[in-house]
């Protein structure tokens, strides 16, 4: 609940942080196109330091210093998540796009939380409104805007007893027709809530483009195709949250195929020697794919699953839509439709996302026996993976 001139401050802050992070970018492309070698972190810090000394953008001066040097954390960050093939190449920040900023030092932030209100340096008190009590030690406060509205995260720190897990085993295959496929056989339906606002946000931003750029009424109308974007992001959320609270509180491991949703939305573009329907089906695909959040999905069920004592096992993916659980018998033609899974050995038959959760399961469950056994050194928690343990399962 931050008053008018908090807001403007916050706004401020949060376009200083743009500019370090897209200043830091610039410079570093230039430098590596020019041969030179990476820049980390703390030299990027004392370029920070000349820019906020520098006439030209001495502004940048009225920025907090933690928040403007934990983008360049964060721009690193970006990199080594290039590097090792997580994510694109960083790309320049644009306004409005997940305005943020964070204050990473714990000393310099009170949190008033019987009086509903936090200290964040150059901002002063703010009042807020409590979604849950903060337990444990405050570790940062990261400041975001969305919708509107201004939001405050905390994290924080404690100890907790170590759980105890509930539950079995179960295997998980993510789909289209089905968000995700259980292997006892329960699914959740796909989310598409991109689809179910998707006439609401084409109507407003029709009315966005009727109107003349930046008057009045079309900053009303941007306001509403913001405010529908918002609101689906909200809904993906919830629902994402439900489904992994869900699964990870009544399993003790879950197994899923290692997507590299990446790649596949990659090859979309690759294919464009090609164009013509598949292109078009493939990036429909693609869309999709984003639009359910398989990786948020994923980050979720494995933090949760840490949390209750349990452990998310990723297994690369291996003939799993094309075996059959039945006689293991391996054939593309054991998958003629995309929904049906028809054995051309057994004749077994079975919902194809179902057959992929078994076997996902089986690979699982395969790969832990050969753990166990002690060829490979289970670690305590957290996610299982590596294709080298799952070819020495093999061996
Ligand atoms: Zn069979």
């Amino acid at each position: 609940m931050p008053d008018g001139d908090q807001q403007r401050q916050m706004r401020r802050f949060a376009g200083s942080c743009r500019f370090v992070f897209n200043k830091a970018l610039a410079l570093q492309k230039d430098n590596y196109e020019t041969g030179g070698k990476f820049i980390g972190y703390v030299a990027m810090a004392k370029q920070l330091t000349a820019w906020r000394n520098d006439a030209e953008t001495a502004w940048l001066k009225d920025a907090p210093v933690h928040p403007l040097q934990h983008t360049l954390k964060d721009l690193e960050k970006a990199y080594k998540n290039f590097f090792e093939k997580r994510a694109d190449f960083p790309r320049f920040k644009r306004k409005g796009q997940s305005d943020s900023f964070r204050y990473p030092d714990p000393k310099q932030i009170k949190l008033d939380q019987a009086n509903g209100r936090i200290f964040l340096p150059k901002l002063g008190w703010l009042r807020y409104r409590n979604s849950r009590e903060a337990l444990g030690e405050l570790r940062n406060a990261t400041v975001s805007q969305s919708g509107g509205k201004w939001f405050v995260s905390i994290q924080t720190r404690r100890d907790v007893e170590p759980p105890f897990p509930q539950g079995g085993a179960v295997g998980i295959d993510m789909g289209i027709a089905r968000f995700a496929t259980l292997s006892d056989g329960t699914f959740y339906a796909p989310l598409n809530s991109f689809k179910r606002h998707e006439t609401a946000l084409r109507k407003a931003q029709r009315a966005m483009s009727r109107k003349t750029k930046f008057s009045n009424n079309w900053k009303k109308a941007k306001a509403r195709v913001q405010k529908i974007h918002s609101r689906i992001g909200n809904a993906r959320r919830d629902y994402l949250h439900k489904t992994t609270t869900t699964i990870s509180q009544n399993h003790a491991m879950v197994c899923i195929e290692d997507l590299q949703v990446r790649n596949m939305s990659r090859s979309a573009k690759g294919s464009a020697e090609q164009p013509g329907k598949q292109v078009r089906a493939k990036s429909g695909l693609n869309k999709s794919i984003l639009d359910q959040g398989w990786f948020e999905f994923r980050r979720q069920l494995d933090y949760k699953l840490a949390w209750n004592g349990g452990h998310l096992i990723a297994m690369p993916p291996r003939n799993t839509s094309r075996t059959c659980p039945c006689c293991g018998h391996v054939s593309a033609d054991n998958r003629r439709a995309q929904e049906r899974f028809a054995c051309v050995e057994c004749g077994f038959e079975e919902n194809a996302d179902l057959v992929g959760a078994i076997n996902v399961l089986r690979a699982g469950h395969a790969r832990l026996a050969c753990e166990v056994s002690g060829e490979v050194m289970p670690p305590a928690a957290g996610t299982h993976r590596s294709d080298s343990v799952a070819a020495q399962c093999r061996a």
